[in-house]
């Protein structure tokens, strides 16, 4: 399973993020919440949105879909926005 490298927005620490783990990810070196937003498809589903325990935003979304691409990067700011609180996949 791939994790994702984000950077603490609190220290700027470089962080690995699993696409999937219980609780919410935490910086490693100064604890701040991390955003979670996983890029996710049909093998992995039902492991990183089945088995989280915090509420999942889904976005199922095309690139050729002007649409999809207005409303793509609002829904990947909502993980900052409420990270710690919420998986955005
Ligand atoms: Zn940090």
């Amino acid at each position: 399973m791939p994790s994702e490298i984000v950077t603490c927005g609190s220290c700027g620490t470089a962080n690995r993020v699993a696409p999937s783990a219980s609780g919410a990810p935490h910086c490693a070196k100064c604890n701040a919440v991390l955003p979670w937003l996983v890029d996710v498809h049909d093998d992995l589903f039902t492991t990183v949105i089945g088995e989280s325990t915090l509420p999942v935003l889904i976005d199922l979304w095309a690139p050729w879909c002007p649409p999809c691409c207005i409303v793509g990067p609002l829904v990947e700011a909502s993980a900052t926005r409420f990270a710690g609180r919420l998986k955005v996949a």
